[in-house]
């Protein structure tokens, strides 16, 4: 078990819904350390950056639309293996095809407008967190539940 970091952002149609705190909360109440956090309008390069992956896919337009149409909260968040285990709070890309308990499952409807994202990998981690935070933006700090939330 490695302590990584990972990036989330709670994505517009989160933030329009009040989501913010829900989603941080599920984080927290994991276990999972929120280590860097801001909300910001994403610009469109930025967002072509961001999903530079899909820049081929039929959806690229409508994804960079949805993601600049109004503020976001970026995280980074920190915890052991917390790439994965954030990836499984979040849950399939599809809300339709999300398990209940996740947060797509829970809160989403459409896969349009599924209210997070979360890196999916250690290498997009790194390039996400990259994107949208400088080194100095990024707090390191001890918890004082550490020595309750692992076993040492
Ligand atoms: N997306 C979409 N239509 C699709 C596939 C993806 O609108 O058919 C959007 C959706 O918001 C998704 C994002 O593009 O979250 C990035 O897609 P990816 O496959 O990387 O999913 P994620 O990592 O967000 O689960």
């Amino acid at each position: 078990m490695e302590v990584e970091r990972t990036f989330v952002m709670v994505k517009p149609d989160g933030v329009q819904r009040g989501l913010i705190g829900e989603v941080v909360s599920r984080l927290e109440r994991k276990g999972l350390k929120i280590v860097a956090m801001k909300m910001l309008r994403i610009p469109k390069e930025m967002a072509e950056t961001h999903y530079a992956e899909h820049r081929e896919k039929p959806f690229f337009n409508a994804l960079v639309s949805y993601i600049t149409s109004g503020p976001v909260v970026a995280m980074v968040v920190e915890g052991k293996s917390a790439i994965s285990v954030v990836r499984n709070l979040v849950g399939k890309t599809n809300p339709v095809e999300a398990e209940p308990g996740t947060i797509r499952g829970d809160l989403a409807m459409d896969i349009g407008r599924n209210v997070v994202h979360a890196s999916d990998s250690p290498e997009s981690a790194k390039r996400e967190i990259s994107i949208f935070f400088s080194d100095d933006e990024i707090v390191d700090y001890a918890k004082v539940d550490e020595d309750w939330v692992y076993e040492r």
